[in-house]
């Protein structure tokens, strides 16, 4: 048995750094950037600088949340409007596909040299696409690339790497959580990566708003199929009212997924051009990934989302309540 995570894609990742040496690079990530999505852009930056001379930059169409601008660090990180491409290629991570990084943005790369991602649904789109659906997260992967590859790792980049595991696997609670991912994340500490300054900055540093948007959260709740089904909203006008932002809307799904006896939840918030989705279910057997799909988005198993361009919560409401019942309905008759 081979000692090594990942020998194959890890060989893949290399040759990906080697076609990228002394290059411009954009490493993007998706909209609405997670822990996962930033943490590994910044390791993906600072291994490309420092193992081939790489001249890379990290770039999104949205801002690094504030509970993520302390695992920054040092990187170069710009917003699309302050990127000004010179030549620069594209490698993408944590994007299923080229939807997720924004048109914008997009349109600004002739060349996707590379796409690392964990998403079940990825579609391929990079000259050198590295996905690995059983991976926890995409810094899960490029952790395990530079074990195997013996690269080194400053204690910044241990940091972001860590922070990405930390949160899509839900602080190592969901069934990604694996001997291995533990083990990695265990060498990450090891290399400087600090789980309590983690913890601190993603989860104990809410604003007083945020616990006015939860409370409204909470309030929404409805639940539907006999209870297994729960679902809360954020109408239009929410963040305004309660001094938010929709950054602080991470994790409130959760509150609805935890509820006894519930299989699927959603979080449905409402934008002026349209309603946001988030789904989670308990048993990776609810794929809302495919649910996701049915509502023009994606995802992974446990956890997916949908964008409806110019729906609202007043018309789309019971449509999107149909077919997350009628899902469910497929799913539980199929046992
Ligand atoms: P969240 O609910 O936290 O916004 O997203 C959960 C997961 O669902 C993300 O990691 C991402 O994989 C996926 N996701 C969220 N929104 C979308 C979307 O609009 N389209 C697609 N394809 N995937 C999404
Ligand atoms: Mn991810």
């Amino acid at each position: 048995m081979s000692s090594l995570y990942f020998p194959e894609e890890s060989a893949r990742f290399q040759s990906l750094l080697n076609s990228l040496r002394a290059k411009r690079v954009a490493v993007l990530g998706h909209m609405r950037p997670d822990g996962d999505c930033i943490g590994s852009q910044v390791a993906l930056c600072r291994i490309l600088h420092t193992t081939v001379g790489a001249d890379a930059i990290c770039v999104n169409h949205h801002t690094v949340p504030r509970n993520l601008q302390a695992f920054v660090g040092d990187t170069p990180f710009l917003h699309e409007n302050d990127f000004v491409p010179d030549g620069h290629v594209a490698v993408c991570t944590d994007c299923s596909d080229l939807t997720r990084i924004g048109k914008a943005l997009v349109a600004r790369f002739s060349s996707f040299e590379g796409n690392i991602d964990h998403h079940l649904s990825n579609s391929l789109f990079a000259r050198e696409n590295i996905v690995l659906p059983s991976a926890a997260a995409a810094c899960h992967m490029i952790a395990a690339f530079a074990f195997d590859l013996g690269l080194p790792l400053d204690a910044v980049t241990a940091q972001a790497l860590y922070v990405g595991i930390v949160t899509d696997t839900g602080q190592f609670k969901y069934p990604s959580t694996t001997p291995e991912v533990l083990e990695i994340s265990a060498r990450l500490v090891r290399l400087g990566a600090s789980p309590q300054a983690a913890t601190a900055s993603l989860y104990e540093h809410d604003s007083f708003g945020r616990l006015a948007l939860l409370q409204r959260f909470l309030a929404s709740l409805k639940l539907y199929a006999a209870g297994k089904i729960c679902i809360g909203e954020i109408p239009l006008g929410t963040f305004e009212a309660t001094g938010t932002t929709r950054e602080d809307t991470e994790g409130l799904v959760d509150y609805a997924r935890c509820i006894d006896g519930v299989d699927v939840a959603a979080l449905l918030e409402e934008m002026p051009d349209g309603v946001k989705g988030s789904l989670r279910a308990k048993d990776a057997r609810y794929r809302v990934d495919q649910l996701g799909k049915k509502l023009n988005g994606g995802g992974h198993a446990l956890a997916a989302g949908f964008n409806l361009e110019g729906a609202s919560l007043d018309k789309d409401r019971q449509r999107i309540v149909d077919i997350i019942t009628t899902h469910l309905s497929h799913t539980d008759a199929a046992e």
